[in-house]
């Protein structure tokens, strides 16, 4: 692999929201803490102090569903909605409990947009495998706050599964968690990954979305298949 593009893993100076610069990298980092911009690398070459982009309060994973795992998160309980239902969790009432202040970026000193981390490609990262991160979110001490199934336009359903560290006002039952954890027993064709503000509302706390399509299982004992790995919500490759 060669000329790899990554996002700079320093924070802006808000330190609240991930650097928008790409560094170009040969390998996936081992270390994604030690990926920085020319700027921030200038920065830290010059002693200046160069903050670690905040990790992921909100994690929010999208698969797409065939028709058979549809039918199987079903029976596991987990909701059909017609309507983004992720405001229930009152992020709102969350942050402020937590001392944040909801609307921090008011005054529109930081873009709205999100990163992407692995670089801005329409098809994402190719033929990653999933199935080490729900056990890498309950290390890093991330909670599952819900679990739902809901339409897109051209009849296809997405799931989408959120998890957190700081929301503990939602839960997922453990047979809906029993199902996610097989069908994450799989590579995908295409997954993207943003370090994003939540909207809407805007920023209230940081998040982070994964995007994957293309599920393929992946046998027990495949040890080939490069791995997607959380990384305190840096991301990077192994
Ligand atoms: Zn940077």
């Amino acid at each position: 692999m060669a000329n790899l593009q990554y996002a700079c893993s320093s924070a802006l100076v808000d330190k609240a929201t991930r650097c928008s610069t790409y560094a170009a990298v040969n390998d996936w980092p081992t270390d994604p803490s030690q990926i920085l911009c020319t700027l921030h690398r200038n920065r830290k070459e010059r002693g200046e102090k160069v903050v670690t982009a905040p990790g992921v309060d909100l994690l929010m994973l999208r698969f797409f569903l065939n028709h058979n795992w549809d039918e199987s998160f079903r029976d596991a309980g987990v909701p059909f909605v017609e309507k983004n239902i992720d405001n229930t969790i009152k992020v709102e009432t969350e942050a402020e409990r937590l001392g944040r202040n909801p609307y921090r970026y008011e005054r529109g000193e930081t873009a709205d947009s999100g990163v992407s981390v692995f670089g801005k490609t329409k098809e994402g990262l190719r033929g990653v495998a999933v199935d080490t991160l729900l056990f890498e979110f309950a290390t890093a001490g991330y909670l599952p706050v819900s679990c739902y199934r809901s339409p897109k336009p051209n009849g296809a359903v997405w799931l989408t599964a959120s998890f957190s560290r700081v929301l503990k006002n939602g839960s997922v039952s453990d047979e809906a968690l029993g199902c996610l954890a097989r069908f994450m027993q799989a590579s995908f064709d295409h997954v993207h990954i943003w370090s994003n503000p939540l909207q809407p509302p805007r920023h209230l706390i940081t998040t982070g979305t994964l995007n994957a399509a293309g599920r393929k299982p992946l046998e027990s004992d495949d040890e080939e298949t490069p791995r997607l790995k959380f990384t305190g919500g840096l991301w990077t490759v192994q």
